[in-house]
């Protein structure tokens, strides 16, 4: 059984300089307290206690590539001995650009910026400037970054948040005011009535979603569903933007966009585009997009393409082949139906539903969630004991059920995560 006494240790002590002792409020609160790794290496992290652990973090979904991506290490040491930040243009971000807007197909043109929540914050911006319209449409249980006027609904309780036909916006942080809301509409997600009826009132500028709902859970559209929404925002002139932020490069070298084959308006991206460095993207029809240049539409950012995230952007997207796919996906797909079995086996009930390379797991629901409301009945408590009592065993996951695999979780990584799967099993049951 692995101690994290070392890490606790840490974490009090420098809780008097660090709120916490974190940097990131996503970093609190898990059951066993944060943990101070060392180092990082294929699919395992090492800890400040020497535990060497399995991890499906991977950086909140960054590292698609795990954690020692040598041609991304080579780019970047490569590229810092050439400069650090210009404040002007360099061949490496025209190159990121040009890779990505031959493999994403919403991507005519792009600008990068370095989190996904400011490139949420310019999609938003965008669209209120393209139609002259102020109401952004957004959806229970979807993430989009932690400022004022987005975080709101992102994982409410229940308690809180209104019928299923009208749900109540919720703000995700003290601090938060109702008029931060304003311009803001709320529904279901996966409903497309509830957008078709929204949308007839002619005054929403964008309809901003999750083309696979995985900051809670992995949800896939209903059929049909992407499809309506697009032929809904175009008849009332609606702008539709996809928040690839997770979906980017994880499902697919395309995206969800190219997996369910709906090209929106705008989209969005960062996490796995550049395996861990912070960039991210909007990108777009081009006559959108051109605002920025020409429209009047400021777009700013001092770290905005700088060369060295840049560089580790491109050997990433390099990496990113269809055989890293397709070998990745294989180690994917056994893990998550592996980990089907040893749940059935142990007695728990539970829905593995997904991706290859991103997945969920939620205990106590009968069938898989279709929507946010369904995924808060499931029985967080004990996946979260699962979690912690899988942790001992050697395998970090998240306590919300994500798992993020990359193509260092090859097989015999798998069974040692499936032998720790049982032993927390067993622990739990
Ligand atoms: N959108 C989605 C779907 C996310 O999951 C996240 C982060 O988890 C964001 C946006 C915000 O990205 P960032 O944390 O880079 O600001």
């Amino acid at each position: 059984m692995l101690k994290f006494d070392e890490s606790a240790r840490i974490i009090a002590q420098e809780s008097r300089f660090v709120p916490g002792g974190v940097n990131s409020n996503f970093r609190l609160g898990m059951g066993h307290g944060p943990l101070v790794f060392t180092h990082g290496e294929g699919a395992y992290l090492h800890d400040v206690d020497g535990n060497k652990i399995i991890d499906y973090y991977c950086g909140m979904g960054a590292m698609v590539l795990g954690h020692s991506p040598a041609g991304v290490q080579a780019a970047v040491k490569a590229q810092v001995d050439k400069g650090i930040l210009f404040a002007g243009q360099s061949q490496v971000e025209y190159d990121a650009a040009h890779i990505i807007c031959d493999r994403i197909p919403s991507a005519e043109k792009l600008r990068f910026g370095s989190s996904g929540s400011e490139v949420a914050q310019a999609a938003m911006r965008l669209s209120r400037a393209a139609t002259g319209r102020r109401t952004i449409l957004k959806f229970e249980g979807h993430y989009h970054g932690w400022f004022d006027n987005i975080l709101w609904s992102t994982a409410p309780a229940l308690a809180d948040a209104g019928s299923g036909d009208h749900p109540a916006l919720v703000p995700g942080s003290k601090g938060q005011s109702t008029a931060d809301a304003d311009g803001l509409d709320i529904l279901q997600w996966n409903d497309l009535a509830a957008v078709e009826a929204r949308l007839a009132r002619g005054d929403v500028a964008a309809v901003l979603m999750e083309a696979a709902m995985c900051n809670q859970g992995a949800i896939s559209p209903l059929p049909g569903y992407l499809e309506g929404v697009q032929a809904a925002c175009r008849k009332h002139g609606t702008i539709l933007i996809f928040d690839e932020v997770i979906t980017g490069f994880r499902l697919g070298q395309k995206g969800a966009q190219g997996r369910f084959n709906v090209t929106p308006d705008l989209s969005i991206f960062a996490k796995a585009i550049a395996n861990g460095f912070p960039v991210a993207a909007i990108v777009g029809r081009a006559d959108l997009m051109d605002l920025f240049a020409t429209g009047g539409v400021l777009h700013g950012g001092t770290f905005n393409s700088q060369p060295v995230p840049m560089a580790a952007m491109l050997a990433t997207q390099l990496a990113l082949t269809p055989e890293h796919y397709e070998k990745s996906s294989k180690y994917g797909v056994r893990l998550r139906d592996g980990l089907r079995s040893v749940l059935a086996d142990a007695g728990i009930k539970a829905q593995v539903t997904g991706f290859e390379l991103m997945f969920h797991v939620a205990f106590g629901l009968d069938a898989p969630a279709q929507n946010y409301r369904d995924l808060a009945k499931s029985d967080k408590a004990g996946y979260a004991r699962f979690a912690q009592a899988l942790l001992r065993n050697g395998v970090r996951v998240l306590e919300r059920g994500a798992w993020f695999v990359s193509s260092e979780h090859n097989d015999e990584v798998v069974d040692k995560t499936l032998e720790a799967a049982r032993a927390a099993a067993m622990e739990i049951a």
